[in-house]
């Protein structure tokens, strides 16, 4: 089979939309100096990516490079960036996806160094969309690992934390991608107000399962299911095949205070947190010393 696969949208075009979604990134401060990168799939053989070492803020069209599949320069004055191997390796085991966009937004990639991936049922609208951001492997940028990282959940997710770096985000054009990046970055930063606040209330899993049947509804379109509660995980080098969401199983409610062994990223009742304030805990401390019958 040959021909381009972006009917639509002639190569002038495309150029054009990577211009504006690289000032986008730029404009929301996605990425800092000459970080980022996007590319678009131009048909089975051909892929156009930005250049490295300029600002995504300030490119032009004609500073695009096209390159094949393998990432070897078919045109352009200028040089791709080193990331776009990991670019490739999502059209590599993707076919649906036609553009690809990674950048740093600041609260997501907290996230990311956090080692705390954005899985938790919060927001409908999420779940129904892209259903659970999870966190790729650390691996050096610019190296084979960082393709070999991504390749664990690039075939059940549209939109990937990767561990001490950034995001990636997928779509069927450049836009959808650019698009999910800014949910990736207003998920990332809700859930951080509402953590800073104290609670996340939950969505239950009953709710999960409904915004799922969504999906079909609206003909959202998702590259995988969300996992059901006893999906056995795949070996560390296997692929993910669902989208893990955590959602308690409470029966009959949609919304669920969030629980201590919630908050404490799975740790008991025990472990919870517990304030005091300066003039409790000199009490308590003074009715411990009590008890042992030492003076002051
Ligand atoms: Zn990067």
């Amino acid at each position: 089979m040959t021909g381009t696969i972006d009917a639509v949208r002639t190569e002038e075009q495309i150029r054009a939309d990577i211009v504006e979604c690289g000032r986008r990134l730029w404009h929301r401060g996605f990425v800092a100096s000459n970080d980022g990168n996007i590319s678009v799939r131009l048909d089975e053989h051909r892929v156009m990516t930005t250049p490295t070492a300029v600002s995504k803020g300030f490119m032009t069209p004609d500073m695009m490079v096209v390159t094949d599949l393998e990432g070897r320069k078919l045109a352009g004055d200028r040089h791709a960036s080193s990331e776009l191997k990991m670019h490739l390796e999502v059209y590599r085991h993707r076919p649906d996806v036609r553009a690809v966009v990674h950048a740093h937004p600041p609260t997501a990639t907290g996230f990311a160094v956090a080692g705390i991936p954005l899985d938790r049922a919060v927001l409908a609208e999420v779940i129904t969309t892209l259903g659970s951001i999870p966190i790729a492997d650390y691996a050096t940028p610019s190296t084979e690992e960082l393709p070999a990282a991504v390749r664990k959940y690039v075939k059940a997710h549209d939109g990937l934390l990767l561990a001490n770096h950034g995001a990636l985000a997928l779509g069927q054009d450049v836009f959808a991608a650019y698009y999910r990046m800014e949910t990736i970055e207003h998920f990332a930063t809700i859930s951080l107000v509402a953590r800073t606040l104290g609670r996340e209330h939950l969505l239950s899993r009953r709710e999960v399962d409904r915004l799922q049947g969504l999906r079909g509804t609206y003909g959202i379109a998702s590259p995988a299911p969300i996992c059901a509660d006893d999906t056995p995980m795949p070996p560390d080098d296997g692929q993910v095949a669902c989208q893990i969401v955590q959602a308690p199983d409470t029966a009959g409610a949609r919304l669920v205070p969030d629980t201590p062994a919630l908050s404490t990223g799975g740790g008991s009742v025990q472990d919870a947190e517990i304030r005091l304030t300066y003039r409790e805990l000199t009490a308590l401390i003074e009715d411990a010393v009590k008890a042992l019958g030492i003076r002051l």
